[in-house]
């Protein structure tokens, strides 16, 4: 049976336990756990467990049960980092805050979901309330101790998304990972920016943003939508890798998202003038 987007998605609200997803290392001390639908990345650090991004409210119990099989304390999580205010990413927020009590970061821009939804936010009705403690500072990073994260506003999917970029030493080495904050292009499909309110030229806000962060030079891709990435085969490399992380190292992915999105939604904007 053909499910449309929206179908899957309300399905897997139902369903959640469908999208579990056995937790796993990436590199040095970041680890997946996501769900096989959307990401959560763990980060292990000196000031603390980070995580970025709660997933959906029906599936917080599902990234709890990670973060605990993989040994860690999800009471001890010290900084939620928001990359957009849409369901999926910040759904199981205040699942998280009542477990920890930790920060809540989101882009201030994003801030107008969560008071007013003056775009249409799908889902939005599912979000349980939770509160913003801290507004992304582009202009400085979030000290982490041995991680500087370093928060990049790349709005266009949302106002306010925002991308994180952060050095792991790794065999001597050190790596750039990134996780761009929300990248799909779907949003700003005519009829869809209409329906919500987006103005037409977050289009051209989007091509910006993607041209800002285009030539940063990344090692690991982070990605948002691991079965849908298609800079390299996510999945595949937890299966592949011997532990290291080395399976993850990839210098030609993030270029590679970043064109294929872009191009993306130039081909959208072509069809929609019938050509
Ligand atoms: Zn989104």
């Amino acid at each position: 049976m053909f499910l449309t987007f929206g179908e899957q998605i309300a399905h897997w609200m139902k369903n959640p336990q469908e999208l579990y997803l056995k937790p796993f290392h990436v590199i040095e001390n970041v680890y997946y756990v996501g769900n096989y639908w959307v990401s959560s990345y763990l980060l292990d650090t000196k000031e603390g467990l980070i995580l970025i991004n709660a997933t959906m409210s029906q599936t917080a119990n599902l990234l709890i049960d990670s973060i605990k099989s993989l040994g860690f304390d999800p009471g001890k999580i010290r900084r939620l980092l928001i990359t957009h205010a849409h369901y999926d990413h910040c759904g199981g927020a205040k699942a998280i805050h009542d477990l920890s009590g930790c920060e809540i970061w989101l882009g201030k821009h994003d801030e107008f979901y969560l008071t007013e939804s003056r775009y249409m936010m799908m889902f939005e009705d599912t979000v349980p309330e939770f509160k913003v403690t801290n507004f992304y500072d582009y202009s400085s990073v979030i000290d982490c101790g041995d991680i500087q994260i370093k928060p990049l506003h790349c709005p266009g999917h949302t106002p306010g998304t925002t991308s994180f970029f952060f050095d792991v030493k790794h065999k001597g080495k050190v790596l750039t990972c990134a996780h761009h904050g929300g990248i799909g292009a779907s949003f700003l499909a005519r009829d869809v920016m209409a329906r919500s309110g987006i103005p037409i030229s977050m289009r051209d806000t989007y091509l910006m943003s993607i041209e800002n962060v285009r030539d940063i030079h990344v090692d690991v891709v982070l990605p948002s939508y691991p079965a849908r990435f298609s800079g390299y085969d996510f999945f595949g490399a937890s299966e592949s890798d011997d532990g290291s992380g080395d399976g993850f190292i990839d210098s030609e992915a993030w270029g590679r998202t970043l064109d294929a999105k872009r191009d993306e939604l130039l081909a959208m904007m072509l069809k929609e003038e019938g050509f």
